[in-house]
């Protein structure tokens, strides 16, 4: 495990009392007189909670992160700190979490159309843990990396999920028993299943019914010779919106599913890789409004109709959009609805006006909303967006070189220090004792935490 350090990662330590909305006021005060540059406020300890519901939930399923979910330092550091491992994608994110202490074991290499460079990357780093779907990808690895463990990824029912994968990855089943057949003649290791049901997944049983297709699959390769060992069960979970009950409902079904199809005694090893559940609701955005143009249209123009007078179309142009922080727009179905909110107190009596809100860049496709009922807003407001940690940092473009969003992470004192190697005994009790959070923790992780008070306290 590794403490958050101060030096590399420049994290804000929240005053006792303050709140994350304080912290985005103190920004906005200190920006007021030079720069307007969009930001994002970011809570660490949002991810803590969101880390402990899923080890209190999902007591059988370690999380490997989803780098590319959103790559920000910080947040791969909090979640080293905690213990889990990480899903990467290419030999950047490799690097990435390399260079921040990740252990090579804590690392799945999870695509299964790799660059030859990028696996010989791996081997060269001990990234043994991959996956593939395909016997082109078996070739590859072969030859550069013959000692990989691999974890074949099939194609499962993704039609309730918002962003379907298996049309591009994921083995059919009836391919699955030819490519294991494949990897044995190449003396290649197979040693677990892996699936995604999609992103933004809206039905529990798609989770039951990949678990059990894993089953099959485990049993198919169990004949074959392999020591299946583990089973991946991919991402597509959230929290926020039409999904805020539902990680429990799924936790229930992946729970008993797992007993049914794998029961404890198998001594399975089930990991999951989480993006979207660990950092959407951790970073505002807060972004400034940069121009406007008022057009006026000869039709009624307040909202409900109160006062009859030509409708006042505002246009509202502000220095993040789709091309930089809320591409989800777009392509992210899971989130394609931003409603940004004004920073300033609004009084209910205020009027709202019909606005559209467009990003800075040169396009018409750079808009944020459409027909959207807000008080008047003036050049210099700030809008908030709220739940923007999912990708959005890393999936920003340079199109029309505007300024990217800066990242400010803050943490609460108790966070920091109990994630910090530099606690002391005494430090912990204190902890215990001012807010019982270092209790919760230990108590609520059953496979990591507990083990890890020794490094802790530096034993
Ligand atoms: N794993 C893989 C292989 C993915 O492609 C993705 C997302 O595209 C994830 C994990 C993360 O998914 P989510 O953000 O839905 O948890």
């Amino acid at each position: 495990m590794h403490g958050l350090s101060l030096e590399r990662n420049p994290i804000d330590i929240l005053e006792t009392g303050k709140s994350i909305s304080d912290v985005i006021d103190g920004k906005i005060r200190q920006l007021y007189s030079g720069s307007e540059e969009p930001f994002y406020v970011v809570n660490l300890d949002n991810i803590l909670e969101r880390h402990l519901q899923w080890i209190s939930l999902l007591p059988r399923v370690k999380p490997f992160y989803a780098v590319k979910c959103n790559n920000t330092t910080a947040v791969l550091k909090m979640l080293s700190a905690l213990d889990t491992g990480f899903d990467c994608a290419s030999k950047a994110e490799i690097e990435l979490a390399l260079s921040l202490g990740v252990k090579p074991d804590d690392i799945i290499y999870a695509h299964t159309t790799k660059p030859l460079s990028h696996i010989r990357y791996a081997c060269a780093h001990r990234v043994n843990l991959m996956t593939f779907d395909n016997e082109e990808e078996l070739l590859k690895i072969s030859l550069v990396h013959p000692q990989a463990k691999l974890v074949i990824r099939i194609a499962v029912d993704d039609s309730k999920s918002m962003v379907r994968l298996s049309p591009k990855f994921g083995a059919r089943l009836p391919t699955v028993r030819q490519l294991l057949e494949r990897a044995r003649e190449l003396n290649l290791e197979v040693v677990g299943v892996s699936f995604h049901v999609g992103s933004g997944c809206t039905k529990s049983s798609a989770f039951r019914q990949a678990i059990e297709d894993a089953r099959c699959v485990f049993d198919v390769a169990s004949f074959l010779g392999f020591q299946m060992r583990l089973l991946d069960i991919g991402g597509g979970f959230s929290k926020i919106g039409d999904f805020q009950e539902r990680f429990e409902e799924f936790s229930q079904v992946i729970n008993g599913s797992l007993d049914e199809f794998f029961p404890p005694v198998s001594g399975l090893e089930v990991i999951a890789e989480p993006g979207r559940y660990y950092v959407e609701s951790a970073f505002t955005l807060a972004v400034n409004v940069i121009a406007k143009r008022v057009v006026v249209e000869d039709r009624p123009g307040v909202q409900d109709g109160a006062e009859s007078c030509p409708e006042r179309l505002m246009m509202y142009y502000i220095n993040d959009g789709v091309y930089g922080s809320m591409s989800c727009i777009t392509f992210d179905p899971a989130h394609s609805k931003l409603e940004p909110y004004p920073h300033r107190a609004v009084k209910k009596s205020e009027p709202r006006y019909r606005s559209i809100i467009w990003g800075p860049t040169c396009d018409s496709i750079d808009k944020i909303t459409e027909s959207y009922w807000i008080p008047e807003l003036y050049v210099g407001d700030w809008l908030l967006v709220d739940n923007m940690g999912a990708y959005t940092v890393s999936v920003t473009t340079d199109f029309n070189s505007f300024e990217k969003a800066h990242i400010y992470t803050v943490v609460t004192a108790e966070t920091w220090l109990a994630l910090n190697l530099s606690l002391n005994f005494a430090q912990i009790l204190n902890l215990e004792t001012q807010c019982g959070f270092f209790f919760s923790l230990q108590s609520c992780a059953p496979y990591c935490f507990a083990s890890k008070v020794p490094d802790m306290l530096e034993m």
